[in-house]
């Protein structure tokens, strides 16, 4: 791995960029996941390498939303599971959710490589590999339509980190509530989720984790306030909003004077 000096002003972005590249050399990220990696850097970097408000939000009707749900599933993709795998088995424990591989580019070495890398993170069960994805989405015809029987078939709420816009769609069809992260505000997946956390996945995991945590004692009627309270047109509008102020700030003080802002 390529070593980056902590004083590096872009230290924690080339970090995370080793990982998705050591991800590559594992096995679990494709050339497609840099690509898509590479995209979320830039809105990112516009945003301001932090989580906002709106992001907050979202993440608060998400977690109560998997803590009411009869059936949570986390879906993982390979980015993902380079990113964050401890925080994903965590989450999945402290809402009581199921894991799930679940690649547009899919081969067997692959999900067994991510579902390793999850049980190496202390996953106890890993659905969606191998023969397990032995169900179908409808109307859907990459390789993500493959499902687990036990996982996101049956699922009620479905948080997608990182998803492709036409499983967004179809789980939707399904009747499914569907939580994505995603860093752009206008992609489909992110009009088309139910609550949308646009915030990169590798501050909103760990975020998600604590909130979990925090929202357990609460009572179910509290919960539910939190989720119809919920508004994920606003909150959508919001993130883009700020990216305009954000472009206007830039454009007025300059790119760099902001730089130590980030954290
Ligand atoms: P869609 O299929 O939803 O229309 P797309 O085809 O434009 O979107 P994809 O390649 O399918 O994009 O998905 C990659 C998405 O993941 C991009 O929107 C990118 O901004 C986002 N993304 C990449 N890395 C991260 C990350 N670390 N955290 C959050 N989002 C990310
Ligand atoms: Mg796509």
């Amino acid at each position: 791995m390529v070593r980056i000096p902590p004083s590096h002003p872009r230290y924690v972005s080339l970090m995370l960029r080793e990982r998705i590249v050591e991800g590559y050399r594992k096995g679990l990220v494709v050339l497609e996941g840099l690509i898509a990696h590479g995209r979320g850097e830039a809105f990112d970097y516009i945003l301001g390498e932090k989580t906002h408000w709106f992001a907050e939000e979202a993440m608060r009707a998400a977690v109560a939303l998997m803590l009411l749900s009869k059936h949570p599933v986390i879906s993982v993709n390979g980015n993902t599971a380079a990113l964050v795998p401890g925080d994903i088995v965590r989450l999945a424990e402290a809402v009581g959710a199921r894991i799930e591989v679940n690649l547009f580019y899919r081969t067997k070495e692959r999900e067994e490589a991510i579902a390793r890398i999850l049980r190496e993170h202390g996953a106890q069960e890993v659905l969606g590999v191998g023969d397990d994805a032995s169900a179908t989405i409808p109307e859907l015809h990459s390789e993500r339509r493959r499902v687990s029987p036990r996982g996101i078939l049956v699922a009620d709420t479905v948080l997608v980190p990182l998803e492709d816009g036409d499983r967004t769609e179809a789980l939707r069809r399904m009747g499914k509530n569907v939580i994505a992260i995603d860093l752009n505000p206008f992609s489909r997946t992110a009009q088309m989720a139910s609550i949308t956390i646009v915030d990169n996945v590798v501050r909103s995991v760990p975020r998600m984790v604590e909130l979990a945590h925090e929202f357990r004692g609460l009572e179910e009627e509290v919960l539910r306030r939190i989720v119809s309270g919920y508004d994920n047109r606003r909150i959508l509008g919001e993130a883009i909003r700020t990216i305009r102020l954000r472009l206007d700030e830039l454009a007025e003080k300059g790119v760099f004077v902001e730089a130590g802002d980030y954290a």
